[in-house]
């Protein structure tokens, strides 16, 4: 019986620590770059902002010598290889922060992108650009969804061989921090004749390279819309990119010609199991937001968590909370037993995929609610929570897409029935029971 739901003492100490990191300077710091300003009021100045970067590299040196420095990735990549369950128990954490996964190392779009060049890179990609994104050098991006469609089959950008050249013409958009990032891989039609699976392959781009423009650094809803005019170049946005004519060297293709969309599947599979981890920690921190308002505000006479539509509220909350967890969970112990993306795992990968918004936007919506003028307010973090239910649908593929994925995996473990009636048809099993039975009966009045 090995079900088991504590850790080693070794590890708890880690999950301490981490726990112990997030309270005392990350959300501290989340806090103070939401505002960017001084006590005083005033904007930081160049100076300012330089402290607060070494004050980052000061926690990021921290969770080095603490051995958790890209705590996703496994020993051949310089990470502490914990595994899923143990990442799961770590991303809680750093999911109710906004600065954690960049203190840790792990932050998306590179954690992804860290897989896709492990998993299908050359030594010289490994060398170029594996290691300064392991080691927080260098930033990347990952340009696939265009303007006109997120659906693969519809993509237009192409790459078309030009003697040691690839050349690559089309638009992308929504290239989460496409803009500050050192390069960008990009997917690109490369045979538009083949069949899905086989027409589009993944290049390297350096993000500098001539032809490369950003057009715009489109940010989320609440952001004025004027500031994605500023394409300078900082981290954050997700840029709407024209590639015009952008010439690379041969060997700026990402693994095999044609392997695109499979081996995008590398990072989307591992990405998708990260946000769902990190939308627990959201989950639990509005929930306990939402317990300490309950506990603290009067409405008639009455506390709110004395009134029973609260209560029952609450427990809707914990409850989902507790069933998503529990789903996270499994899902990563299947991939630390199996190792890989099998076909019974991406059927939980789609299932918590499609919860993770669910959820979310259940949980946020009754902290909200129960917040009321408050919560509607710009003076919580619900806010920013609540955006994260709408995109969790949206981002690494719509619930409507996993949905229909999901379907067509469970379906694959049953048959139709070979009857007019069902295999579960009472009368037809009433009636084999029967003569099961009659045998019974005989033998026992027989004996
Ligand atoms: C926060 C965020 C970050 C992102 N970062 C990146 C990134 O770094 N790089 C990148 O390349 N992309 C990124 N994306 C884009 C994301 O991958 C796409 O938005 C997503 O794949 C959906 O594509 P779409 O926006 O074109 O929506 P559409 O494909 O146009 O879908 C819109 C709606 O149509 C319906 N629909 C679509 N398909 C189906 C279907 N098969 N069955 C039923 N209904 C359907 C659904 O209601 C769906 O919500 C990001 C998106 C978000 C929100």
């Amino acid at each position: 019986m090995a079900i088991d739901f504590e850790v080693e003492p070794e590890f708890q100490k880690q999950v301490d620590w981490v726990q112990k990191l997030a309270t005392e300077e990350i959300e501290p710091l989340d806090h103070f770059m939401r505002s960017g300003r001084s006590k005083d009021g005033k904007r930081l100045d160049a100076d300012g902002w330089n402290a607060i970067r070494a004050y980052i590299k000061d926690l990021q040196q921290r969770v080095k010598d603490q051995g958790l420095w890209g705590f996703h990735l496994g020993p051949d990549l310089g990470g502490p290889g914990l595994g899923q369950v143990k990442l799961c128990l770590l991303n809680e954490i750093l999911g109710r922060t906004r600065m954690g996964p960049t203190i840790f190392g792990c932050q998306a779009p590179d954690t992804g992108n860290m897989e896709l060049i492990a998993h299908n890179g050359t030594e010289e990609q490994k060398k170029k650009y594996l290691e300064p994104l392991l080691s927080g050098e260098m930033h990347s991006a990952y340009s696939m969804t265009e303007p006109h469609a997120g659906e693969p089959g519809e993509f237009k950008c192409s790459a078309v061989r030009d003697g040691d050249e690839w050349v690559i013409n089309g638009e992308k958009w929504f290239t989460s921090n496409g803009a500050g990032a050192d390069f960008l891989i990009v997917m690109a039609v490369t045979a538009p004749e083949k069949p899905l699976l086989e027409r589009a392959s993944m290049f390297i781009v350096e993000r500098n390279t001539p032809g490369v423009e950003i057009v715009r650094n489109v940010h989320g809803i609440g952001t004025p819309l004027w500031e994605n005019y500023d394409t300078s170049g900082g981290r954050g946005g997700h840029a709407y990119i024209h590639y015009n004519n952008v010439r690379i060297p041969a060997d700026a293709l990402l693994g095999a010609e044609g392997a695109g969309f499979v081996g995008s599947q590398t990072r989307l599979s591992g990405g998708r199991v990260h946000h769902a981890m990190r939308a627990v920690g959201v989950c639990a921190k509005s929930l306990d937001m939402a317990c300490e308002r309950a506990l603290s505000r009067r409405a008639k006479g009455e506390l709110l968590s004395d009134l029973q539509m609260v209560q029952a509220d609450l427990a809707d909350s914990y409850i989902q909370l507790k069933q998503f967890r529990l789903h996270v969970l499994y899902t990563a112990w299947l991939i630390d037993k199996t190792g890989s993306y099998t076909r019974e795992i991406r059927k939980e990968i789609a299932s918590i995929k499609i919860s993770a918004a669910k959820v979310n936007h259940d949980i946020i919506y009754r902290a909200i609610h129960l917040h009321g003028a408050l919560g509607m307010s710009n003076e919580t973090e619900l806010g920013d929570m609540w955006m994260s239910a709408p995109q969790m649908g949206i981002m690494d593929g719509t619930t409507e897409v996993h949905k229909a994925n999901l379907a067509k995996l469970m379906l694959r473990d049953y048959e139709a029935s070979d009857d007019l009636f069902p295999t579960y048809h009472l009368p037809k099993l009433i009636e084999k029971a029967q003569t099961k039975f009659e045998k019974v009966i005989d033998d026992y009045l027989a004996a």
